[in-house]
């Protein structure tokens, strides 16, 4: 695309704003974005209402309104080249955890429960009403690329960018969080398992050995890192493994409770009762996506409401 700038649209839907601040929040290196980028449409960076052609959109956030939904065929219709921007985009993303409740329960909890945010009323015909789903944009547009991550990394933004500007392929790692993690995985007589607020765990042994929950095994590699290098356990934002995704016995708590029992002294069983009691947080990130929820192994709902009457 030598001489002319690429046009470039992006669209929040359903979201928490992050992805559109992690790209604007490339630092210095927005600057060579700007070389080679025009940016046409972007809700934090422009006043632009329409939908101009643009050669790259930009979609963060997943489908749950209607005006998610019309947002996201009005780009598609608009760009060239879609990305499912951010694991909203992708998987459905931490919303994607309200599936385990009804849309009266969500309402009722943020409107007129809620401590912080409650009122006198629910908001009926004044705002796009809630799908019954969380949906991933692919159910909705094709999509070209996909970029997860919560948000993604400005390493992984900017590769992208700058690959899809040149004109060139783009070749996405599907190294897990493990490959970046500091720590080290070794067998340890540990026998129970930790919640993150006890204790003092080891700053250079892997969180597993001393028996805390960690999704970095698990998760894409698409931040490089930074939770369990800075001493918290992953908890999966960036969206599950191509293996955990396409292998149908594969899921995250058999994956993570085969590994865990192998590196501690705590039971494969007892992990799984603990992944099953507490599958709202394991699965929070990925649960809108068909490929978790086609799974024969993934009885989600169920493990909800047995953990819950545990
Ligand atoms: S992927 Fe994460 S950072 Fe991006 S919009 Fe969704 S919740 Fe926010
Ligand atoms: S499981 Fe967690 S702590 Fe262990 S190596 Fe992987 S990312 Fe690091
Ligand atoms: S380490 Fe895990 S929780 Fe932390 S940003 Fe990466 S994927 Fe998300």
């Amino acid at each position: 695309m030598s001489g002319e700038k690429v046009r470039l649209n992006t669209e929040w839907l359903c979201d928490c704003g992050g992805c559109h601040v992690a790209i604007v929040d490339l630092h210095e290196k927005i600057l060579n974005v700007f070389d080679s980028v025009e940016i046409l449409k972007c809700p934090v960076l422009t006043d632009e209402k329409g939908y101009p052609e643009a050669d790259i959109g930009i979609v963060t956030g997943s489908v749950r309104t209607e005006h998610d939904r019309q947002a996201a065929v009005a780009m598609r219709k608009s760009c060239k080249t879609i990305i499912a921007f951010g694991t909203c985009a992708v998987y459905g993303g931490l919303h994607g955890a309200g599936l385990a409740h009804t849309r009266e329960e969500i309402m009722d909890c943020v409107y007129k429960k809620s401590p912080t945010t409650k009122t006198d009323f629910v908001p009926n015909n004044s705002i796009s009403s809630l799908e019954k789903m969380v949906i991933p944009i692919d159910e909705v547009i094709d999509v070209d690329l996909y970029l997860p991550g919560c948000p993604p990394h400005a390493h992984f933004i900017f590769e992208s960018l700058n690959t899809l500007v040149s004109g060139k392929e783009i070749h996405a790692g599907q190294e897990t969080v493990c490959a970046g993690c500091k720590r080290v995985m070794k067998k340890t007589d540990v026998a129970t398992i930790k919640s993150s607020y006890e204790g003092l765990p080891e700053e250079d042994v892997c969180f597993l050995s001393q028996g805390y929950i960690c999704q970095g095994s698990v998760t894409l590699d698409r931040c490089l890192a930074p939770c369990p290098n800075h001493g918290m356990a992953c908890s999966g934002c960036a969206g599950p493994t191509m293996q955990v995704l396409s292998e149908p016995t594969r899921d995250i708590r058999t994956e993570i409770s085969e590994r865990m029992s192998r590196l501690t002294a705590i039971p494969y069983e007892t992990i799984k009762t603990h992944l099953e009691k507490t599958a709202k947080t394991q699965y929070a990130y990925a649960m809108a996506t068909k490929m978790i929820g086609n799974k024969p192994t993934f009885l989600i709902k169920k493990w909800i409401a047995e953990g819950e009457a545990r």
